[in-house]
């Protein structure tokens, strides 16, 4: 049975709005005098000298993208399009090719000959990044998106992901995983057909 929840009853100055838009515009009066007249040190100051200093961003932090390598520097990307398909945005284009026969992973997986997101119509939701089976895309760069007046310094391509490193400087993935060659890959082998 459906629950009753009584409508709450405002008086006049609720309904107006004044009294609230009044105690709001004290509180922004009382922060702008303080951080305007008083020493920084004793003033309370919500506000940094950006960019001289800057806000230390929690590990999970969601910056601008980036595409994690293999050992050998190759994508470790394997072109399954979970991430372009999670995209609620639909900002990920991917074109998958096949590696060269002679490749250990040729037949196993495919690797994005294509990698493009539109950082603009991204809104930074991580989907992409819970999506990858391979820890292939990571937004732990710790970095904003640098400003451009110009749209196409927005579309990141696969050159241009794989160039970012983590913010511990590094390209790999922190969940290794095996690779096809490995002895300890567990996946199919091609030529025993198990
Ligand atoms: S963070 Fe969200 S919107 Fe941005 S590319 Fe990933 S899935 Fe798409
Ligand atoms: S980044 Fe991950 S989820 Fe996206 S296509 Fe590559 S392997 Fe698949």
């Amino acid at each position: 049975m459906a629950k009753l929840i009584p409508k709450p009853r405002m008086g006049i100055g609720e309904q107006s709005y004044v009294p609230e838009i009044a105690k709001g515009l004290a509180v922004t009066i009382k922060r702008f005098a303080k951080n305007t007249f008083l020493p920084r040190d004793k003033g309370d100051i919500v506000t940094l000298n950006y960019p001289e200093e800057k806000l230390t961003y929690p590990e999970r932090f969601r910056g601008v993208h980036r595409l994690t390598h293999r050992s050998d520097g190759s994508p470790r990307c394997v072109a399954c399009l979970c991430c372009s398909t999670a995209c609620p945005a639909q900002c990920i284009h991917i074109e998958a090719a096949e590696y060269e026969p002679d490749d250990p992973r040729y037949g196993y997986e495919r690797y994005p000959k294509v990698f493009v997101i539109d950082e603009l119509r991204c809104i930074f939701c991580g989907y992409c990044v819970e999506a990858c089976p391979c820890d292939a895309i990571r937004m732990d760069t710790g970095v904003h998106m640098p400003p451009s007046t110009r749209r196409e310094h927005f579309i990141y391509d696969k050159e241009d992901l794989m160039a970012i490193p983590g913010a511990d400087g590094t390209f790999e993935t922190a969940n290794p995983r095996h690779e096809p060659g490995d002895s300890s890959h567990p996946g199919i082998d091609r030529e025993r057909g198990h």
